[in-house]
């Protein structure tokens, strides 16, 4: 990003917190916080702690930082380096990308360039270069609606987990998207709390559906056939055995009064074990949440702070009060319509306010200022001189 960019950038989001200073939200046990930010020249400056809301909005206010980040943790002494800070425990986070789910749009709007040969194509990164065979590829995705809604289902299926499977009050899930590519679920003080990074560790698993087995429904490889009926799920048991069989149910397209029991009898006797075994196994991955480990187990992790803006696009982390029916591409959006010339390089189709753009390659474009914004913080466009 040239100069010229980046101050302008800093201005506008300057201008915007100016205004809007108090939609930033203030974790809870706020002392006790690491926060930490990124500038415009790509400096990182962690460490940093806060004693209330109005210390933590003037210090955003005076940076107007590209990306602000606080600790999922709490600490003794949130300010020292993060072997001294003493670790006192955390809310439960859970982070959706849409970069990481298979949705069909990546091929249209995803791009990537070889940074040894510098050959670019459309589509999705592939392992290795096709023309020099080197691994050094850059990656530039942009989420639309179709990715950023499969990522919403990924969210929807998550708290339905938490919810019912571990208890947890759906208004005590904070759910927000997280400004660029997906959404973050928080749980804060909950019995989770202090739970090391090896339990946490079992609860991606869980929630995600891995190592889900036909053993754990009642059958295996030697089974027989007496009695299975009775060991098979119904279709209102609670937790995972439940939620296959529901799913099985549907995608078999049987008959509503058909029970479960019944529909997962005839399909093991139809496919048997093997088949039977690849069918749970995709199940659970259907029926699971697709979520970043990194994120969940990581307990020294910092995330962006909801209300702000996200340094790349221009959205905001905004918490979503009613998931279904959030747009994020209408919802988040920070910035106006005014008009500005800007030069863009190269950009696929998007769509902000349920306006279409582009795609541009090389030309200088008058935007209104969110779309404008949206390009620029990406990179793929700078200020026309
Ligand atoms: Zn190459
Ligand atoms: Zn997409």
């Amino acid at each position: 990003m040239d100069k010229k960019t980046s101050i302008f950038l800093k201005k506008k989001f300057k201008e915007y917190y100016f205004r809007h200073i108090e939609a930033i939200e203030s974790p809870s046990r706020i002392k006790e916080r690491e926060f930490g930010y990124m500038t415009f020249d790509r400096i990182m400056i962690r460490h940093i702690s806060f004693q209330n809301s109005g210390d933590m909005q003037a210090r955003i206010l005076k940076e107007s930082p590209n990306s602000v980040y606080y600790s999922t943790s709490f600490y003794e002494e949130p300010s020292l380096p993060m072997h001294e800070k003493g670790w006192k425990g955390g809310d439960f986070t859970f982070d959706i990308d849409a970069d990481t789910l298979s949705s069909p749009c990546r091929k249209d709007h995803d791009k990537w360039i070889c940074r040894i040969c510098g050959m670019q194509q459309v589509g999705i990164k592939p392992k290795k270069c096709p023309s020099c065979k080197g691994t050094r590829i850059h990656e530039i995705n942009i989420a639309c609606g179709i990715c950023l809604d499969d990522a919403k289902n990924e969210a929807i299926k998550l708290q339905d987990i938490l919810i019912n499977d571990f208890g947890i009050q759906k208004a005590n899930i904070d759910t927000f998207f997280s400004g660029s590519m997906g959404y973050h679920l928080s749980i804060a003080n909950s019995d989770f709390a202090e739970a090391n990074q090896a339990v946490r560790s079992d609860i991606v698993d869980y929630v995600s559906g891995q190592a889900f087995l036909p053993e754990s429904l009642g059958v295996s490889r030697k089974s027989s056939y007496e009695n299975m009926i009775d060991r098979f799920p119904s279709e209102s048991e609670k937790g995972w055995r439940g939620r296959i069989a529901r799913y099985l149910k549907d995608q078999q397209n049987r008959e509503k009064h058909m029970d479960t029991q019944m529909i997962l009898t005839e399909l093991f006797q139809k496919v048997g074990y093997r088949k039977f075994k690849l069918a749970i196994e995709e199940a659970a991955k259907k029926s699971g949440a697709t979520i970043d480990p990194a994120v969940t187990t990581d307990i020294h992790r910092i995330l962006r702070l909801p209300g702000t803006l996200h340094g790349k696009t221009g959205l905001l982390k905004k918490r979503c009060k009613n998931l279904e029916n959030f747009s994020p591409l209408d919802d988040a959006i920070a910035f106006g319509s005014d008009p500005i010339k800007v030069i863009v390089d190269d950009s696929p189709q998007f769509s902000l306010m349920e306006e279409q753009f582009g795609p541009f390659k090389s030309e200088s474009i008058e935007l209104p200022m969110m779309a404008a914004i949206y390009l620029l913080g990406q990179d793929m466009a700078k200020v026309d001189e």
